[in-house]
């Protein structure tokens, strides 16, 4: 059978961002505020990717680069409700709103219900993209394209080297649909933050309970304040062998997910002090993927060089802090190289411009989770202050090159950091 795909020409940008989550977001503030012609291209209705559509409740670690500290405290300006809370929780509607008006301020086209399906490329270079939505395929042009698709949609087309998952046998970190309840005394309620925080109660600990009474692979118990009274925001779905590049999965996931959600409310209600009359009031709208693809860059950030707190000479992201996240692979709760409280990291670690340059592909930059680095690694760069730092040098990175004719591998990092300005580490 022939059959004919139309495809139309809709545009030509100095820049395009592919995927708007906090990586996306930054990327196409950035190149646009510093005088790139951009498009941002996401896949669902709204900005923000797993920090907004994932229902995500705070923003954990840190990072010193400035438009992190920029959003934070516009988002928080916002929330007239309880200016009390520190401004790191998140409210999904209030910070979908401050993207968006950053985003316009830059002048960043915004393009949602757009999924990017196929790179057009000359020799190995990216030149432009093939999208899909209700008006059917289209082509838009680019002299930058920065992949902050989360699991690097474009630069898999382009044909950048990559490795899924754990260097050892390829596994992921498992998938959570984040969801909220309503209904919590969140004067009595406890707030589990961490698989080491350990509560006693009168019926048992909660992270052993949750591990005896929730179906596996669910079983620990994470719960977040929210910006609203009475609702926290829970992380206690879970779901393992889920490979966040395939659809098929992803339905399992989302599936599976929805499926342990009442379950766990029946246990909030008959075991945790405080939610013994809560409630499903909502779910994320994007399942939550933790880890599929690590990229070849011309540098790749181990977990050796984040413990040692390295200050590369090229770094562009400075500053950041967190712990090596990595949930347990085949069910509940961390994995036994995962660090979360108790990881202590003194000085904050930097990151090298080479890892959002992939190795031998020209015309794209690595935003985000999906830059190189190893399994371990990513399990502490994938934090959102992290992938808001990354994001910010890419779009000014991006806006060098896209000005100066220059290839993204040729922009000098010294150049990308006094465009930023305000990176100091200390
Ligand atoms: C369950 C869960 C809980 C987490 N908890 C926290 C937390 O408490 N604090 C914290 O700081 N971090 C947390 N993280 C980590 C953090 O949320 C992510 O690592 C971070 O959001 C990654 O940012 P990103 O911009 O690279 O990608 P994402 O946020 O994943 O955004 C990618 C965007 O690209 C879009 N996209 C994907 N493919 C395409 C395509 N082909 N075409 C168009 N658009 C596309 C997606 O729709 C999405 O909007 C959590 C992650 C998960 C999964």
């Amino acid at each position: 059978m022939k059959y004919e795909i139309q495809v139309n020409h809709k545009g030509t940008y100095d820049v395009i961002v592919v995927g708007s989550g906090p990586a996306g977001v930054a990327a196409a503030i950035s190149a646009g505020r510093n005088g790139s012609k951009t498009l941002l291209i996401e896949s669902l209705g709204r900005v923000g990717g797993i920090s907004t559509s994932g229902m995500m409740s705070h923003f954990t670690g840190r990072c010193k680069n400035k438009l992190y500290l920029e959003i934070l405290d516009r988002a928080k300006a916002k929330n007239h409700y309880f200016p009390e809370l520190e401004k790191k929780y998140i409210d999904p509607e209030l910070l979908t709103l401050t993207y968006i008006e950053m985003l316009e301020e830059a002048k960043v086209d915004i393009l949602l219900y757009t999924t990017f399906c196929d790179v057009l490329m000359e020799g190995n270079a990216v030149t432009g993209i093939i999208c899909h939505n209700k008006s059917g395929f289209c082509r838009y042009d680019a002299k930058v394209i920065i992949d902050a698709s989360g699991d690097g949609d474009v630069a898999e087309k382009s044909g950048v080297e990559y490795f899924k998952g754990r260097e050892s046998d390829g596994k992921m970190q498992p998938a959570t649909l984040m969801f909220k309840v309503g209904g919590v005394d969140t004067k009595k309620a406890v707030f589990p933050g961490s698989f080491e925080t350990l509560v006693q109660t009168d019926k048992g600990e909660l992270q052993a309970l949750a591990k005896e009474k929730l179906p596996h692979p669910a079983g620990h118990v994470l719960l977040y304040h929210s910006t609203l009274p009475g609702i926290v925001t829970c992380n206690m779905t879970n779901v393992t062998d889920i490979d966040g590049t395939r659809a098929e999965d992803l339905t399992r996931a989302e599936i599976i997910c929805r499926k342990q959600m009442p379950l766990i409310v029946d246990f909030l209600r008959e075991y945790v002090p405080g939610y013994e009359n809560c409630y499903i009031i909502g779910s994320a709208s994007l399942i939550g993927i933790r880890e599929t693809r690590h990229f070849k860059g011309l540098k790749t950030i181990t977990e050796q060089e984040i413990s040692a707190a390295v200050q590369h000479e090229d770094a562009v992201v400075f500053d950041a802090h967190f712990n090596f996240d990595v949930h347990n692979i085949s069910g509940a709760g961390l994995d036994k190289t995962g660090c979360q409280k108790h990881f202590k990291q003194n000085k904050g670690y930097t990151i090298p411009y080479g890892c959002m340059v992939p190795e031998k592909i020209n015309g794209l930059l690595l935003s985000g989770r999906n830059i190189s680095g190893t399994h371990m690694a990513h399990s502490n760069f994938r934090a959102m202050p992290i992938c808001v730092g990354i994001g910010e040098a890419c779009g000014v990175a991006a806006a060098i090159a896209a000005k100066s004719g220059k290839q993204p591998r040729n922009v000098d990092p010294a150049e990308i950091r006094k465009v930023m300005g305000g990176t100091e580490n200390g």
